[in-house]
């Protein structure tokens, strides 16, 4: 299960870049900072692999383990 904290993302989008399964995606929700925030577009595709928790420069992504 993937956590995104959307008070402390900056929009940088590096999670979705980096997401080898490619399931992130942009929303349409804009945060307290002005910035167009991620979702999981695709959960159920979503191995666990902790790539975007640990690719987010502002610790905003928490993976835990579990059903997506
Ligand atoms: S990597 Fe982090 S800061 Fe950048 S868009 Fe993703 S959640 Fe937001
Ligand atoms: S844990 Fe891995 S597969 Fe799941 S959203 Fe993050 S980068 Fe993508």
């Amino acid at each position: 299960m993937v956590i995104i904290d959307n008070n402390y993302c900056k929009g940088c989008f590096l999670c979705m870049h980096y997401c080898p399964k490619k399931i992130i995606d942009k929303s349409t929700n804009i945060n307290g900072k002005g910035y167009a925030v991620p979702y999981i577009a695709n959960p159920e595709e979503c191995s666990n692999c902790k790539t975007c928790e640990l690719i987010c420069p502002e610790l905003a992504i928490t993976v835990e383990e579990g059903d997506n």
